[in-house]
């Protein structure tokens, strides 16, 4: 790339990342009450700090001197003096007290908002959006972003102003004390200053190398973790160590080597920069001995120039901070800026459960070559069963999908009750229509809350209702604890057919018109089967049906059955009449080898 285009492309990113603090600053600002006067006190404790130098000054150089001005009755004296110094101590730590609890008080709250902004945002994303992004990089992302941030807001923004303030204030005082000496201590500031800015770049970029490697370790880690039994089962637990030890040692390359850096850069200043204050104490003293500087002013020349080159020395490593607390802003303004689904305004207006689907065409977004779904078309009227056959591959689920409106067909339509999808509003259309899935997820909870998720508010009386209509209640009261018994990861295992009957539970509860059912492929032992296909039947009546079906048994009562090849339907029509069908098709073929 040619310097000058990626310097203009480095300010926009520069500038773009500012914006980006600047808006998380704006989460600050709605604690200004607390915030803005932390950050006066910050200015005067670090204003104060500079009368440290002064005053231990002239009780360095006590009794040499012949001061004058306002100051001088407390200058003159040791005991003034002192007295001077423990009182301007005594208001710094009251106002640092007060600052720290300020900041720490008006800052995490600002965290604790910008995070549940950031949830909101994300449930808002569609469906899309995380099959591109792993679980564990996203949820990493955002807490180690946030992390950086608070360390931004809490400890890197308060140093950087202190030691802007130490810099100014002693700069100005050293010149006062004396020009000629505050000149010669600037003579090697300069080359310093530039040689510590291009460290500082160079340091940032390895830091931020790093970062992306140790999230890189730990997307395998929540990898393993999650699919631990999977891991197992395919005795592959070496693969995964050599997978966790290769990005860790990614990991560790990058962050030795920006650790190299670091103690170079910290190296290279304790010597040129103290150095430079010991050849200035060098001069200073030749200055004293020719009588141009009092031995006094002397004294509190040094020990501002030392304030001055430890501030100094300290910026780089603030910048450091700085940069990586606004690039984590930005990725996280990023991950802000994605776009939510389409929110129509909520009007829920009562479906009566006709689909019209017409020349359907889909390719994952992620994968735009390959089509998935083909010119579908079909129709169901109010209450009818439908099935969809095929193998496994065939676009079955996709087209689920795209019933609930996870994603936007790429050529079609999909319309319930005569109404185009994309006029619906998402919300009120998904809560009408209703999905059991193979796999039914239960959250960490009690079975009543994991109910309750059908239709939150339903009263106990009419989750138990649900229950009972679900063929669940029974085995629930089985449990020492009844309804109140922990599910979830860290609760009770459930077997398929009684988390399916949870589901079918909550799906009584959320009373849909439209119902969604992937029928489960392992078999079910027969008793269970048994209570699972009675719940169905139950929750069936009434309503429009889609089945994705495995099972003969399902297809032989549905109204019209869709043999699916390909991302095409290639057969439609009753069990009977595609039975009967003189030809032999894929149908006939499917039952007769028993895959159906
Ligand atoms: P079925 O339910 O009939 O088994 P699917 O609808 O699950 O079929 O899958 C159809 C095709 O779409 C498969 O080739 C699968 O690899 C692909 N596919 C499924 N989900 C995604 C996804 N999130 N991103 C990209 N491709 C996908």
């Amino acid at each position: 790339m040619p310097k000058e285009k990626k310097d203009s492309k480095d300010k926009a990113a520069k500038r773009e990342g500012m914006r980006s603090a600047w808006r998380f600053y704006g989460y600050l600002f709605r604690y200004k009450k607390i915030f803005l006067p932390s950050l006066l006190a910050l200015f005067l404790t670090a204003a104060l700090s500079l009368a440290f130098p002064f005053l231990m000054g002239a009780l360095i150089g006590e009794g040499n001197s012949n001061n004058t001005g306002w100051l001088a009755p407390i200058l003159d004296s040791r005991h003034y003096t002192v007295l001077a110094l423990f009182s301007v101590l005594a208001v710094q730590a009251a106002v640092a007290y007060w600052r720290i609890r300020g900041f720490v008080t008006s800052g995490e709250r600002a965290l604790a908002d910008a995070r549940h902004d950031l949830f909101r945002h994300l449930v808002t994303l569609p469906v899309g959006y995380f099959n591109e992004h792993r679980a564990g990089e996203l949820s990493n992302r955002i807490s180690s972003d946030l992390g950086m941030i608070r360390d931004m807001l809490l400890t890197t923004v308060p140093q950087f102003v202190r030691h802007t303030v130490i810099l100014i204030g002693g700069l100005i005082a050293i010149f006062l004390l004396s020009t000629k000496l505050a000149l010669f201590t600037l003579g090697v500031l300069p080359v310093v200053i530039l040689l510590v800015a291009i460290f500082g770049r160079k340091i940032r970029g390895l830091s931020r190398e790093a970062q992306d490697e140790l999230a890189a370790a730990n997307v395998v880690i929540e990898e393993t973790v999650q699919g631990i039994s999977s891991v197992k089962s395919f005795a592959n637990e070496v693969f995964e160590i050599e997978r966790h030890k290769k990005s860790l040692d990614g990991f560790v390359d990058s962050t030795l080597k920006a650790g190299r850096a670091r103690a170079f850069f910290v190296s290279f200043i304790i010597f040129v920069l103290f150095g430079a204050i010991a050849t200035v104490a060098w001069f200073g003293s030749g200055m004293v001995e020719s009588g141009s500087l009092t031995p006094d002013a002397f004294s509190t020349f040094i020990l501002y120039a030392i304030f001055v080159g430890a501030s100094m020395g300290s910026l780089p490593d603030v910048f450091g901070q700085l940069s990586k607390g606004i690039g984590a802003t930005q990725r996280l303004r990023e991950l802000l800026d994605e776009r939510p689904e389409r929110m129509n305004v909520d009007e829920n207006e009562p479906l009566i459960g006709r689909i019209d689907v017409k020349n359907l065409g889909f390719a994952y977004p992620s994968r735009p070559e390959s089509t998935i779904l083909d010119g579908i078309n079909f129709e169901v009227r109010p209450g009818q069963r439908v099935a969809f056959v095929g193998s496994s591959g065939a676009g079955k689920s996709t087209l689920f999908q795209l019933m609930q409106g996870f994603y936007e067909a790429d050529q079609g339509e999909i319309a319930y009750d005569g109404r185009a999808i994309m006029d619906l509003p998402l919300k009120g259309l998904r809560q009408q229509i209703s999905i059991v899935p193979q796999e039914v997820l239960l959250f960490g909870g009690s079975i009543l809350d994991n109910i309750r998720y059908g239709r939150p508010g339903a009263s106990e009386d009419e989750i138990r209702d649900a229950a009972r209509k679900a063929n669940a209640h029974e085995f629930i009261e089985s449990f020492p604890e009844g309804y109140e018994t922990t599910v979830g990861p860290r609760g009770v295992k459930l077997s398929g057919g009684q988390r399916q009957r949870i589901a079918i539970a909550r799906a009584i509860l959320a009373d849909p018109r439209i119902l969604l059912l992937d029928e489960a492929t392992s078999a079910l032992d027969s008793q269970s089967e048994k209570l699972v296909q009675e719940a169905l039947e139950r929750l069936m009546v009434g309503r429009t049906t889609l089945i994705i079906a495995h099972r003969l048994a399902t297809v032989r009562d549905c109204d019209q059955i869709h043999v699916l090849q390909n991302g095409k339907i290639v057969e439609s029509g009753t069990h009977e009449g595609l039975m009967n069908d003189s030809e032999l098709g894929v149908y006939q073929l499917l039952v007769r080898t028993q895959m159906l």
